[in-house]
């Protein structure tokens, strides 16, 4: 069988090299043709022995997703709908800013929580995505950036709940921050998790990155009903796993996401109750304006609600911003990212019967 070397990271590839009787740092060199250079051939990599590129392409292969879809948004957002399989489709979002470029990476084909404000969430959910598909949104991404655009930072908020896909996403991680790869910082890599405690813990041991944790709710019986991961881990508990993250992230700080959902969580009590909450963990507030999507039963809270929110935050000493909506015009921006899911649960039936509201999608 070939082997996909994208699937590996460093010390995998050089395992994968020593089965092959070669030295270590023939893999370190053919990791830096593939991730840093983006090679996608053994041909090209000319300083290998030509003995050894054959023995690779006989048994070896470096295959990413194929690109299904590649769309610009006015604002210059770029979105890729990456077929993974035969039946499922992923989105990876590229965001060019002045002075940095950052990419949404995806970790699933669908999610199997139900936020009840999400797109991913309501398509169900149906398979984790391996190590190679994650990376592979780099590799692609990279290879389709013009001269001038790189990739800078990278945030593990596009479909799918990375703490639940720890065995692939970590192997990904530690490619990201890889020297020979893409050498990112551990502050320029961001996973996002809607609260997942067991993996919060793990990625606290195995590769602590920075964390944004999608709080959306000041109380348990709202959380429990935005967020249903919350039933399982409410909180209090939650707020302890961040404490303790804080112990070996790289960043003195954990982002805290708040969805700003009109009427449902944005009002000036529901700030205060954060501002007591929240207070527990050294944090930094990013409020996400609500994008709509075809049969989401909320609407976005109105600017003046959001500063109101954002002042009550403000004057209490929490840093907060209020994240700019990016390719809104392409369904590229948070929470929007839909794919293509060949849904494993009936959740994606059961959201089909609901009444549909579209609501505004641009800015
Ligand atoms: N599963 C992870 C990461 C992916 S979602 C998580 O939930 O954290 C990335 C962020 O987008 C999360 O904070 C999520 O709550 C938010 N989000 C989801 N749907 C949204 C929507 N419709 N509008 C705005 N933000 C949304
Ligand atoms: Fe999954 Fe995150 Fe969407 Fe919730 S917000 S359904 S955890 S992708």
């Amino acid at each position: 069988m070939t082997a996909n070397l994208l699937e590996f990271d460093a010390s995998g590839l050089e395992r994968f090299f020593a089965g092959l009787g070669e030295k270590p740092f023939r893999s370190r060199q053919v990791l830096r043709w593939m991730h840093q250079r983006g090679a996608g051939d053994f041909a090209q990599m000319s300083d290998l022995a030509k003995s050894l590129r054959a023995n690779l392409e006989a048994q070896a292969c470096i295959a990413a997703p194929a690109v299904a879809g590649d769309t610009v948004a006015a604002d210059g957002t770029r979105k890729w709908l990456l077929k993974v399989d035969g039946a499922n489709a992923v989105e990876a979002v590229f965001i060019p800013e002045p002075r940095r470029g950052t990419l949404c990476v995806s970790s699933h084909a669908g999610c199997t929580l139900d936020c009840a404000f999400c797109s991913t969430g309501k398509q169900g959910f149906n398979r984790n995505l391996s190590t190679g598909e994650i990376i592979g949104q780099l590799w692609l991404a990279n290879r389709f950036l013009g001269a001038g655009e790189r990739i800078t930072n990278v945030v593990m908020m596009g479909m799918g709940e990375p703490c639940l896909n720890l065995d692939n996403v970590i192997p990904a991680l530690r490619l990201m921050l890889d020297d020979n790869a893409y050498g990112l910082s551990r502050r320029r890599v961001t996973v996002s998790t809607s609260g997942v405690l067991p993996g919060m813990e793990r990625l606290r041991e195995e590769c602590p990155v920075a964390l944004a944790v999608s709080l959306h709710a000041p109380t348990d019986a709202l959380r429990d009903r935005l967020v249903p991961v919350n039933r399982r881990y409410p909180l209090r508990e939650l707020l302890k796993a961040c404490r303790r993250y804080l112990d070996a992230a790289p960043r003195d700080f954990i982002t805290f996401e708040y969805v700003m959902l009109d009427g449902v969580n944005d009002g000036e009590d529901q700030a205060r109750a954060l501002v007591a909450i929240a207070g527990q963990v050294k944090s930094k507030f990013n409020l996400i304006p609500f994008n709509a999507f075809p049969g989401a039963e909320f609407r976005r809270s109105s600017p003046d609600r959001i500063r109101r929110f954002a002042d009550v935050l403000a004057r209490a000493g929490l840093t907060v911003t209020t994240r700019r909506t990016r390719g809104g015009d392409v369904d590229a921006a948070c929470g929007q990212l839909a794919g293509e899911v060949a849904d494993r649960t009936r959740r994606s039936a059961a959201h089909q019967g609901r009444p549909v509201i579209v609501l505004e999608q641009r800015p």
